[in-house]
């Protein structure tokens, strides 16, 4: 097989880029190693920066987000039993955010790409790249039991935290960087209505929560929890009790329960892969680097990093001029480490460290006070919260 462009993972950064190619008028290949269905129900993100949305209606992906999208203000802050509104439009000159789920995003962009291509293979694992460093690289992938090859102009590893364009690097010109945290999230999914009409992030006696949600009458909860945890450690009854304690505040406010339908224990861990270009190979999304949920910013550093990436490949296809690609790892780890900063301080603020003493309690809640009193440092969230604006 030949093609310009071979993309390896059909999660969000690699359908979004076959999209923004494909409109471009460049040929690619989007290779999938999992079944549609799986990659259609797989869990995870909900939180849309506005650049994001932006770029999901640059490419016609946005029929559906327009209509069951929740476009959000602000996010609430709970801490002390005291609740605390963070007004994006006001701190940001009009920017907000938008719930979405990666799930839905994931089906809206493989619809399109099987009703009128890009070609897109599933069940097609990438198991090797081949000469990177040459004009034309090639991808070894087994197909239907059959290995095939696909010769490249340009390979583009959007192909998550376990795949394996990042192993291509040679090691010497490698350099990560990574960071585990002492917890971890149990996730739910229930069938309840929300709660709140924003996202609550709450530092409670216990620790984290979060309320977040999916649609008008499904509810994503999230609970810190110690690393290792399983999520059968954890009955339904008891992760309502929890949340409930961990969101209680002086008012008359409770949260609503429901019958819980998805549990999961994600593991929080900040990592990233310097560079993301390597020849005529790009990394982008999880492939290069992993942030905590804390800040919403994975998906949405996935987005980014595939919105360079195609603007570079089409000014090359259009122009013949490189020059955007030779920035390409300088831009996206600009903002990468932005976001990473960004999420970690998110991270720490909120959580309760199980090593940490009431001295570091006191700073978490001294942070919070000041967001809460100071508009400067509320502004300083916002900007982050919503995204930061793209290099270009
Ligand atoms: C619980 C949770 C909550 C989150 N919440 C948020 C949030 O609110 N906001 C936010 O912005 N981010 C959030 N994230 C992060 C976000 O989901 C990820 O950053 C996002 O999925 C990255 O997209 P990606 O396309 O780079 O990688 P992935 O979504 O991991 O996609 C990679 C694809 O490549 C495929 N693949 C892997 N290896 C191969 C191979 N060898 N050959 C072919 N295909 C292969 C995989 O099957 C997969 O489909 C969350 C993550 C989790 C786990």
């Amino acid at each position: 097989m030949r093609t310009t462009i071979g993309i390896i993972g059909g999660g969000p950064a690699g359908l979004l880029l076959a999209r923004l190619l494909h409109r471009a008028g460049i040929d690619c290949v989007v290779l999938e190693s999992r079944t549609r269905a799986y990659a259609e129900h797989r869990q995870r993100a909900g939180m849309l920066e506005q650049g994001t949305v932006d770029a999901l209606r640059e490419c016609g992906a946005a029929d559906r987000l327009e209509v069951d999208g929740l476009v959000h203000n602000g996010i609430e802050l709970r801490f002390d039993r005291e609740r605390h509104h963070i007004d994006f439009p006001v701190l940001t000159g009009g920017r907000t955010v938008t719930i979405y789920a990666q799930t839905e995003i994931v089906k809206d962009l493989i619809a399109l790409q099987l009703a009128d291509g890009p070609q897109l293979l599933f069940e097609a694992e990438a198991v090797a790249i081949e000469r990177p460093e040459s004009d034309t690289p090639v991808v070894r992938f087994v197909h239907q039991g059959r290995e095939q090859s696909l010769t490249c102009d340009w390979v583009v590893g959007c192909d998550g935290f376990h795949g394996i364009a990042r192993d291509t690097f040679p090691a010497a010109l490698s350099r990560t960087y990574e960071h585990d945290y002492p917890y971890s999230w149990l996730g739910v999914l229930a069938d309840v209505p929300p709660s709140c009409e924003e996202l609550i992030y709450a530092r409670g006696e216990g620790g984290f929560a979060l309320h977040s949600m999916r649609s008008p009458s499904v509810s994503r909860l999230y609970l810190q929890v110690p690393n290792e945890t399983f999520p059968d450690d954890w009955p339904d009854e008891r992760i309502w009790d929890e949340l409930s304690a961990r969101f209680a505040i002086d008012a008359d406010w409770h949260l609503e329960r429901g019958p819980i339908t998805a549990k999961s224990v994600t593991p929080m861990r900040s990592y990233v892969h310097e560079p993301m270009r390597h020849g005529r190979l790009l990394l982008a999304g999880d492939a290069a680097h992993i942030v905590p949920p804390t800040g919403a910013k994975g998906l949405n550093l996935a987005v980014s990093d595939v919105r360079l990436a195609a603007r570079a490949l089409i000014e090359l296809h259009r122009t013949g001029s490189a020059q955007l690609l030779d920035r390409y790892s300088e831009l996206c780890l600009d903002r990468v480490w932005q976001a990473t900063r960004f999420s970690y301080d998110m991270t720490r603020m909120l959580h309760a460290d199980p090593d940490g003493d009431a001295f570091e309690h006191r700073l978490q809640l001294a942070r919070l006070r000041r967001i809460t009193a100071s508009r400067p440092a509320a502004a300083e969230l916002a900007a982050n919260y919503t995204g930061l604006p793209l290099p270009l």
